[in-house]
């Protein structure tokens, strides 16, 4: 046994590594930022000893979906994350980024899920931004598509000019070499929508030179999910740019059960090469911005925020339209711009789609809504208390793996997601006989049970501490193979 004197010794727990081995116990080294021994560590001398007997120790959660970029700005605690065991997030998803801003007069209703600080000039400045901010937890950042349409095209309603095409495929690149570690489309948003094969394919093609990656919400998850599947596949299967399916689902009753085919189509595309895999968050309603088209087709619909009547935030439409006098449609655009929650998936379908092997869990969590879905408060937590203990879907290794090496492996998260000798700080500690998500719709914002300590980069995150310094790192992508560092601060 090494001589030194650790900074921490977390003693007595079950460790799991994150890479779906069974727990085992033992103690966990800590020196600095970096895991310095797993092992019988009780004459080990350290400056500090945590208790964990009887509870799980694991690798830090990667939360794969996150709208965050601007919260590390605005409400730099961060405690929807870290009270949760989430220590690293990707945020940037669904096209829509802290950078570039918008040319002069171009704007899209889904950057409101953003926050109130403007956007930054490219992705350069936002890193420069995040650094002297010092952020709580890790975070990768992609490249929104409807920030580079908006940032390079006069009318990004319109179909890009060679000119503008150009100028997309030159921001994505400045951005990848700045740090980022991909790009996101939101295809079922306007302006990504408006997008064709060509222009998603130029820019994959810039992705895969450097290694990167693209996230997409896919154009469509209800009628037409299984031509929204395959169009992203096909931009993988064309430009060799590795793509994960952002909250993979499948809405409206009737739609229910579509998952068996996207997954094959999935399994297919993997088959051929494509390297692919997705996320969820382990609710049946999804959330984004209100669509006055939705309002006759889903029965629930509940308001999240709203700019002219702030006071509907947490009301039901069909509530509303009712007060009001008028027809849901009617009463949705005057709600507008506003936020919402709609309940139309099947949870056992949810499930489903969970248990596949590339299946990861990302929060989608909105922080900016005044009502948020609760999502934002609990995916982790749910998972491990509902889908573990309580439905017994998979084994809390192979459900840790998914949230923590898996999600490293897919976005080359270098030294991130395991622990083993040198790895990377990132630790959770936590009770896996009463870990829970708290969050409800009625109190979407309370936080999870079960989770007793946090670390990132080696210093303790949760329970917040005054004083406590924020010890988060820019995450760039990088192979595996690598050594263990990841980062670029
Ligand atoms: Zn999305």
């Amino acid at each position: 046994m090494r001589q030194q004197t650790l900074d921490l010794i977390i003693e007595g727990g079950w460790v799991i590594d994150g890479l779906g081995g069974p727990r085992r116990r033992a103690d966990v080294g800590v020196a600095g930022e970096r895991i310095a021994a797993i092992g019988d560590l009780a004459d080990v001398a350290a400056a500090r000893r945590v208790d964990a007997r009887g509870k799980i120790v694991a690798p830090g959660f990667i939360d794969v979906h996150g709208h965050d970029d601007l919260m590390f700005v605005e409400r730099p605690g961060l405690e929807w994350k870290t009270s949760q065991g989430i220590t690293s997030v990707v945020v940037g998803n669904c096209g829509v980024s802290g950078a570039p801003a918008p040319l002069p007069g171009n704007t899209a209703a889904a950057l409101a899920l953003l926050g109130e600080t403007p956007l930054f000039t490219d992705m350069r400045a936002y890193f420069d931004a995040l650094r002297a901010q010092q952020p709580m937890i890790n975070v990768a950042a992609l490249v929104g598509h409807a920030n580079l349409r908006l940032a390079a095209m006069r009318d990004p309603a319109a179909q890009p000019t060679e000119q503008e095409q150009d100028a997309m495929q030159r921001m994505l690149d400045d951005a990848l070499a700045a740090g980022a570690v991909g790009f996101s489309t939101g295809l079922a948003y306007q302006p990504g929508g408006a997008a064709q094969a060509a222009e998603l394919e130029g820019l994959a093609r810039v992705a895969a030179a450097r290694g990167a990656m693209h996230t997409s919400h896919i154009r469509n998850e209800g009628d037409e999910v299984e031509a929204a599947v395959d169009e992203v596949l096909a931009v993988g299967r064309n430009t060799g740019c590795a793509t994960v399916l952002s909250h993979h689902k499948c809405m409206l009753p009737r739609n229910w059960g579509k998952s068996h085919a996207t997954l094959a189509n999935i399994d297919r595309a993997r088959g051929e090469g494509v390297d692919v895999a997705l996320d969820i968050y382990p609710y049946p309603g999804s959330s984004t911005i209100l669509i006055p088209e939705r309002a006759e087709i889903i029965d629930d619909i509940r308001i999240t925020w709203s700019t002219p009547h702030p006071e509907c935030g947490g009301e039901y439409l069909s509530d509303i339209a009712a007060r009001w006098g008028c027809d849901k449609t009617t009463a949705a655009r005057r709600l507008c711009p506003a936020g919402a929650i709609y309940f139309a998936m099947d949870e056992t379908e949810v499930q489903r789609i969970f248990r596949h092997e590339r299946c990861m869990v990302g929060s989608d969590g909105l922080p900016n809504d005044a009502h948020p879905h609760p999502r934002l408060w609990g995916s982790f937590t749910r998972v491990l208390g509902r889908y573990v203990r309580e439905a017994q879907l998979l084994t809390l290794e192979a459900a840790v793996a998914k949230m923590t090496a898996l999600p490293a492996r897919v976005f080359g998260l270098a030294g991130r997601g395991q622990l083993t000798d040198g790895a990377w700080a990132d630790i959770v500690v936590f009770d896996a006989d009463t870990i829970e998500d708290r969050a409800t719709w009625e109190a979407p914002t309370l936080a999870s049970a079960g989770v007793e300590h946090v670390l990132v980069n080696g210093s303790q995150v949760f329970p917040a501490a005054a004083g406590m310094p924020r010890p988060g790192r820019i995450l760039r992508r990088e192979a595996m193979a690598a050594d263990a560092a990841g980062s670029v601060q």
